[in-house]
């Protein structure tokens, strides 16, 4: 296979996914008109989101909405609440959104946001009142058919509910399709919780199948023991494989034999972290990267494989549960020792697809079964993953260049058709 590496991008999110764009515009032959569009979002909404604190004062944090694109629906995308958010990383974000709904074939186009704040220094209340304050201050350019958030890091379902009802008392009606990722309980999904990692395992799955090998014998070691890394410690558990290592922010745990992942749930339930688990060795996050193991299946932040530790990575197979965990410059190196990475804006596409279903069933007001749900989960992200594959085997490049190509592609066959206003 030929190798096309990012010469020159930087290592900043934006940086990357302009380079990817670049790259994909290139093979696709683009039209220079529609990659000059894509490199620019749409809208950009930064606000002052003042916030009574528990002790009186007053705390102003800044937040972020980006809608990259809305040639193929309304826009779509997540919001997380963590210190290092800033414009570039959303932005960045916004954009893999766009060319990730556009892989797995919904209709939406991408936006993503986020307040810059440590919620693991707030008391509940006041990530309420924060809450409401961002959702009441991007309520101008959100809506059930302009833009419907979703929970990303350190965002949860009851996040997502404040919002809906925020945007709800705004208007003096309930909003349910305001936003996805919400309770059963106001309108949520069957599966959402864990969608994301359930499609990474689907695609992992397909993966294997098409490689292969057998999911059921392999070793995996994951990054981020959160919404979408603990999910898919239990599923890929569940499915026979065998989890050698875990970590999350605190550190992590390493057991050659497979550790007990039920356990291990419980255990970072009670104590917030898997730091400090008896049935396995204490790694730090360092080490857990490094890891022997088939398949490492990074799912925590954006920038964790890079230049300096992709030349020790162990792995065979990467698969990006996380946004954007690669660098540019790590990703040449996996290329270069044969590492198959199998790209965010496919790995973890389930998430946006069951939050399009939680969509869907809300505005007929008509809920699925989760086996319905998991179901047309599995047939698009096999599809979506088929449909990659078929792009890498036409134009003979690697995964994440193929999966870019499709979901530029797509966009910019909507873009050409709707053309340009005025
Ligand atoms: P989360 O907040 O539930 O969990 C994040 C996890 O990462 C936590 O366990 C945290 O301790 C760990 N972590 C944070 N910094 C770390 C570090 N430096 N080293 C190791 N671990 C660290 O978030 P999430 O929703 O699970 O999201 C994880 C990733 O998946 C993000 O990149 C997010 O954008 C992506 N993603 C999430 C969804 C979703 O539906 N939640 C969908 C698509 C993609």
């Amino acid at each position: 296979m030929k190798k096309v590496c990012v010469k020159g991008g930087g290592q900043k999110p934006l940086d990357m996914v302009l380079g990817q764009l670049a790259l994909a515009a290139g093979k696709l032959k683009l039209d220079r008109n529609i990659h000059e569009k894509l490199k620019h979002p749409q809208r950009t909404l930064i606000v002052a989101v003042p916030v009574r604190m528990d002790d009186g004062r007053l705390e102003v944090y800044t937040g972020y909405r980006v809608q990259h694109s809305m040639e193929r629906g309304p826009c779509k995308g997540g919001i997380r609440f963590h210190p290092q958010v800033d414009l570039d990383e959303i932005t960045a974000l916004a954009m893999l959104m766009t060319y990730k709904c556009a892989v797995v074939g919904i209709p939406y186009g991408g936006a993503k946001g986020g307040v810059v704040c440590d919620p693991s220094k707030m008391s509940v209340y006041e990530i309420e009142r924060m809450t409401r304050r961002f959702a009441s201050e991007i309520a101008i350019i959100i809506g059930p058919d302009k833009d419907i958030p979703a929970p990303d890091v350190n965002t949860n379902p009851r996040v997502m509910g404040w919002i809906m009802d925020t945007f709800s008392m705004s208007v003096g009606h309930s909003v349910m399709g305001v936003v996805t990722g919400k309770p059963l309980a106001l309108g949520g999904s069957s599966g959402r919780l864990e969608a994301t990692a359930r499609g990474t395992f689907y695609v992992t799955e397909r993966m294997c199948a098409h490689v292969g090998i057998r999911l059921a014998e392999a070793t995996v070691a994951i990054q981020g023991f959160g919404n979408v890394g603990s999910h898919a410690a239990r599923i890929f558990h569940e499915h026979g494989a065998t989890i050698v290592a875990v970590s999350d922010v605190y550190g992590g745990v390493h057991n050659p034999g497979g550790l007990d992942i039920p356990r291990l749930i419980e255990y970072s339930q009670g104590h917030g972290t898997v730091r400090g688990f008896s049935g396995g060795k204490a790694i730090t996050n360092r080490q857990l990267l490094e890891t022997r193991c088939d398949i490492l299946v990074p799912a925590a932040l954006e920038g964790q494989i890079t230049e300096e530790n992709a030349p020790r990575l162990k792995a065979r197979f990467v698969v990006e549960a996380a946004n954007a965990p690669t660098t540019p410059a790590g990703d040449c190196i996996l290329k270069e020792r044969n590492i198959l990475v199998v790209p965010d804006i496919l790995a973890n596409a389930g998430g946006v697809t069951v939050s399009y279903f939680e969509w869907v069933q809300g505005l007929q007001a008509y809920f699925w079964t989760e086996e319905e749900v998991n179901e047309r989960l599995r047939r698009i992200m096999t599809q979506a993953f088929d449909d990659v594959v078929a792009v890498m085997d036409t134009h003979r490049v690697d995964m994440r260049l193929g999966a870019m190509m499709l979901g530029v592609g797509r966009v910019a066959e909507a873009a050409a058709l709707r053309g340009l206003w005025p």
